[in-house]
């Protein structure tokens, strides 16, 4: 598998995304313009903001899919991405 692809963060999404995204387009869409901007604002800053940011973006898309976010899924999301 190239080092390029990951999967989807979103719980219950398999979809493969580019490593540079957070989570497949349907799913980024979903989210708030302000929490995707906060998202950006920490790509490639503060490991700890960024990891936040994310955790609150999963977890925010499990709510509006009506899933439930685990704290095994939690904090496998605190380990992503895999950084090189
Ligand atoms: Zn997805």
């Amino acid at each position: 598998m190239p080092a390029s692809t990951k999967i989807c963060p979103c719980i219950g999404c398999s979809e493969k995304i580019p490593h540079h995204m957070l989570s497949c387009r349907r799913h980024w869409f979903l989210a708030p313009k302000p929490l995707r901007d906060a998202i950006w604002a920490t790509v490639g800053g503060d490991w700890t903001a960024w990891a936040k940011n994310a955790q609150q973006f999963v977890r925010l898309i499990a709510q509006k899919e009506g899933r439930e976010c685990t704290e095994t899924e939690f904090d496998r999301l605190a380990r992503l991405p895999e950084r090189a």
